[in-house]
């Protein structure tokens, strides 16, 4: 059998379904198209760019300017969503006020960042291959490394940002084996209501994540062996692109 790829989208895939996970990572069905994602990576891909401009040019102005130029981009690389988004207007303002909120909530002026999109990996075991992308990756003149992660969506309700920060955890465990540095600082940046999480991960934490994933890989090995991926029925399926062949609703 190949190696098993998991990256923490298919660890969250996997507990939050083992059928969705079936659909998406070992059958690979096509999905429809969401608008929420989409808009994700247009702003994404604007927050990158902006990086590439000296430091005084990082202002909300340029973010703006660069938005139109990344949009059209991004419909030419996939049409149909340009038919998909009817009102045009509202698609640019909701991005433009994505944008406006990074703003408020960092000064891209006061630092550089060391990588954007950065591909982490790691042969986790024999049967197991590790990795995920990064959004931002900041290294300070002191050699303190930052991870950061932006999300277009609202900030996790009290209670769940352990939760939201496992794919963080995730980055900071491969970062930290393969360098052999201890990241100081993860951050989610929620754009949707203006927010941060953060979090200092220590030896411990990322031990812990490193064995959550391993028995999580090994769970996926034996459904993939068994061929046994159980249908979990939540709110989430609400927004599954596999409902209408999903045992589980027909
Ligand atoms: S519809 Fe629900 S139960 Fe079915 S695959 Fe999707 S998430 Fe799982």
């Amino acid at each position: 059998m190949d190696q098993l790829r998991l990256s923490p989208s298919r660890v969250n895939d996997f507990t939050n379904c083992p059928q969705l996970y079936k659909y998406r990572a070992i059958l690979n069905l096509p999905e429809q198209i969401s608008l929420d994602a989409e808009r994700g990576k247009l702003v994404h891909s604007v927050l990158e760019d902006l990086f590439e401009l000296p430091r005084e040019e990082r202002l909300s102005e340029s973010a703006l300017e660069i938005l139109p130029t990344a949009w059209k981009k991004q419909i030419s690389d996939n049409p149909e969503l340009g038919q998909m988004v009817t009102n045009e207007k509202e698609w640019m303002d909701r991005a433009e006020s994505l944008l406006e909120t990074y703003f408020t909530l960092e000064n891209p002026q006061e630092f550089d960042s060391t990588y954007r999109e950065l591909h982490l990996e790691k042969n986790f075991t024999e049967e197991i291959y590790l990795h995920g992308y990064v959004d931002r990756l900041d290294i300070a003149p002191t050699g303190e490394v930052r991870i950061v992660d932006y999300k277009t969506g609202k900030s996790p309700k009290p209670g769940w940002e352990e939760k939201a920060l496992f794919q963080l955890r995730v980055y900071a465990l491969l970062y930290w084996r393969n360098e052999g540095v201890l990241p100081r600082v993860l951050q989610l940046i929620y754009l949707g209501d203006g927010k941060i999480v953060k979090s200092s991960p220590t030896e411990k934490v990322l031990e812990a994540t490193e064995r959550i994933l391993h028995n999580i890989g090994e769970e996926i090995l034996t459904a993939i062996e068994t061929d046994f991926f159980p249908t979990k029925k939540s709110r989430l399926c609400d927004w599954c692109s596999f409902k209408n062949i999903c045992p589980a609703h027909n």
